[in-house]
């Protein structure tokens, strides 16, 4: 089988830590350039400052992985499916849900395929988890997703801007576990955002939610975390609970607990690889609308100015 040649665009810290060695560790695909505007290239593969460089003087690419910060990515994705290549969006697809649809009729029209990766669903216990949840019912839900921005984001002066989403850039991910997992459509019903009195994206937030069934769901999201970090979903039912920690990686159950390597982009990778053999995309907006629903009806408090 001839590789599907992909090129990355915004080599920046996920693109270097996940997107290389998951492309490196998957025949089904070839780098064949990189892109980011700082120059900075891997070995041995072209490299452009612009996605247009690429595509006016580069080597031939069949598809693209977007891994820049959300609020450029419409315009990239948009160029990249009217030459007919495949695109990976990174997590969230967009930084609206109008340009997502627009992204959705777009690769209609082209024929590629558009995937929008949800790299926190492939986390080792997620799978398992929603199994279990199948055959039992709901009590409520508690999601804690608290880490320190100084450490997971230091310098990412785009998550602070409009469109960067502030907190809710990792906690989309717990969004997106738990539309995944849970049966129910989602839907928000309340929510409190703080906003440093110096940035345009909230360094805190606290939702209330619930499932069409009627299950309460709480979540605390916090980016002042210091100390140990929490990444966790706990899910009381009746068989038990049933909880979700390290972002999805490890599981526990009434009397039994499961914990697996690591592997959550070399699934995103399959799935693409899947996509475009099929002719087919995968565009789940549900965790991002969760999201532009908290920014719309939650409550924007003004707390004290943040210094990275
Ligand atoms: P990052 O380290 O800031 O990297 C973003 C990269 O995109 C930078 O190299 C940036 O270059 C480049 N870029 C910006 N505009 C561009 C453009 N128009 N064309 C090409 N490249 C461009 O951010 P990140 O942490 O990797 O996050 C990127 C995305 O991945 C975000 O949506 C984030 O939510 C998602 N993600 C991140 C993580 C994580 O752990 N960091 C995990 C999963 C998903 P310059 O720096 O030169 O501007």
């Amino acid at each position: 089988m001839t590789p599907t040649r992909i090129a990355i665009v915004g080599l920046g810290k996920i693109a270097r830590d996940q997107h290389l060695p998951a492309i490196a560790g998957n025949p089904a695909f070839e780098l064949a350039a990189t892109v980011s505007p700082d120059g900075a290239a891997v070995d041995g593969v072209p490299h452009f400052a612009t996605l247009d460089g690429l595509l006016g003087t580069g080597p031939a690419v069949d598809s693209v992985a977007l891994c820049t910060p959300p609020q450029v990515r419409r315009e990239l994705a948009s160029t990249a499916l009217a030459r007919g290549l495949h695109v990976l969006l990174e997590k969230p697809p967009g930084a609206t849900l109008g340009e997502v649809a627009a992204l959705q009729d777009e690769a209609a029209s082209s024929g590629a395929s558009l995937f929008a990766a949800w790299h926190s669903r492939h986390a080792a216990g997620v799978e398992l988890a929603r199994a279990w949840l199948a055959g039992r019912t709901a009590r409520r839900v508690a999601i804690t997703w608290r880490e320190d921005v100084r450490v997971w984001h230091p310098g990412q002066v785009w998550i602070w801007q409009p469109g960067g989403l502030g907190v809710f850039d990792p906690g989309i991910n717990a969004l997106s576990i738990l539309t995944h997992i849970m049966p129910q459509p989602i839907f928000l019903t309340g929510a409190v955002l703080d906003f440093p009195a110096n940035r345009a994206a909230p360094i805190a937030a606290d939702l209330q939610l619930q499932d069409a069934a009627g299950v309460p769901i709480t979540m605390d999201l916090d980016f002042r975390q210091t100390g140990p970090q929490t990444w966790d979903i706990a899910v009381e039912t009746d068989a038990g609970t049933l909880t979700l920690r390290k972002g999805g990686a490890e599981l526990e159950l009434p009397g039994q607990s499961h914990a697996d390597k690591d592997r959550e982009y070399a699934a995103i990778y399959e799935r693409f690889a899947q996509l475009i053999a099929s002719g087919t995309s995968d565009l789940d907006i549900a965790p991002l609308r969760l999201v532009a629903d908290a920014f719309l009806c939650g409550k924007h408090r003004t707390t004290d100015a943040f210094e990275d």
